[in-house]
């Protein structure tokens, strides 16, 4: 029997396998791939490996890990930087949880970008129309984003990444973030300052129980008449229905969504020819100002490479270094003091 680290990767799609593969060239790792997502009833794939992969659509709440942790799993490894979809607290003691911090923030940032303009300057109507040989301009009036002003709720990496794009267009930038940074020279107002003021508000910040539904009906009533809003962080910073009513109040413009909140059993799967029951997604993609891509910002060759690179790293660290520089837990994430002190381990 190979003595090889024994990974399970689930939720695999080409692109994963792909880079997976290339970062393992040398095959040092057996690698498994496995279309499913990780669920109570899938876990028992897992079993006889000693790490497993997940993304952020797989569930690693209490039930899973118990599974896990009984089938001698000594690592969870996100492909993700957002951690929202594992039970951290539960987790502790019993199972390793390591991340990628940061695989790209300009693939992020860029896309929300690239959504924004997309929808502001109606490329997406414009590429089927003139397929049509249909050049009529009606309908398709945009506006300038230079001297507009964009609120950015988040100040992380991708968030600044986003900012100094905004920056580049002549926009004027708002920012608010929990933690400011004063060494990042931003102009951090209130979030009321944000709804109230901001032409356009991208979400840059992770979904915790204090920015769930961060936007609902209330904070849409503060909002300006047409705001524009882009969501390329966790689709339940949103809630989704308000959002709705928001459109067809015309309160807000325009939304730009590469998540959504009950995206988990929709995004990453086929379902042309499909009737889809989840009501609300269908009628938020009916309407002619809002654009969905199903969770696709990080996607470049580069944040794919660097996915691969840092989780094979992490594992790599974890068993032959004893320790981890990328783990998590909820000691570190709720208290910031966790001191690794644990033969360089959490716990
Ligand atoms: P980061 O940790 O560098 O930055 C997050 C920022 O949010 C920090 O400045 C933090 O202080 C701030 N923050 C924390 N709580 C907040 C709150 N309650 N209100 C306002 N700000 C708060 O993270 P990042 O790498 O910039 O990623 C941001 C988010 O983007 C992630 O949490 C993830 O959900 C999302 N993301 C999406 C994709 C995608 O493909 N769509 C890919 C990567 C990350």
């Amino acid at each position: 029997m190979s003595d090889k680290i024994k990974i399970a990767l689930f939720d695999a799609k080409d692109y994963d396998i792909a880079s997976f593969e290339k970062a393992n060239a040398e095959g040092v790792y057996e690698i498994s791939y496995f279309d499913d997502k990780l669920r109570v009833d899938t876990c028992k794939l897992a079993e006889g490996f000693d790490v497993v992969c997940v993304f952020v659509n797989d569930d690693v709440g209490h039930e899973e890990i118990d599974k896990l942790y009984g089938y001698g799993v000594k690592l969870i490894c996100l492909r993700c930087a957002g951690y929202n979809n594992v039970e951290i607290e539960y987790a502790y003691n019993k199972i390793h949880v390591a991340r990628v911090p940061a695989y790209s923030p300009y693939a992020v940032a860029e896309h929300a970008m690239a959504m924004l303009m997309t929808s502001i300057r109606r490329i997406h109507k414009a590429y089927i129309r003139t397929r049509d040989f249909n050049f009529s301009l009606s309908g398709m009036t945009g506006f300038d984003f230079h001297g507009k002003t964009v609120g950015v709720v988040g100040t992380g990496k991708i968030g600044r990444v986003f900012i100094d794009i905004c920056k580049g267009f002549g926009m004027n930038v708002l920012a608010y973030d929990k933690f400011p940074n004063p060494e990042f020279g931003l102009n951090y107002v209130s979030l009321d300052e944000i709804w109230e003021k901001s032409d356009i508000i991208s979400f840059h910040c992770p979904l915790t129980d204090e920015t769930r539904y961060l936007v609902n009906s209330e904070s849409i009533d503060k909002m300006k008449k047409g705001v524009v809003l882009v969501n390329t962080s966790r689709g339940a910073l949103i809630d989704s229905e308000a959002l709705l009513e928001g459109i067809k109040s015309r309160k807000i413009g325009a939304a730009c969504l590469d998540v959504y909140e009950e995206e988990s059993d929709l995004f990453f799967h086929d379902y042309s020819g499909h009737i889809v029951e989840d009501d609300v997604i269908a009628r938020l993609i009916s309407m002619p100002n809002v654009i969905v891509t199903s969770h696709q910002a990080f996607l470049t060759e580069e944040a794919l490479g660097n996915i691969a690179d840092t989780t094979l790293n992490n594992v790599r660290q974890f068993f032959a270094e004893g320790k981890c520089d990328n783990e998590l837990c909820y000691v570190c994430n709720k208290f910031s003091e966790c001191q690794r002190t644990h033969n360089g381990k959490c716990f």
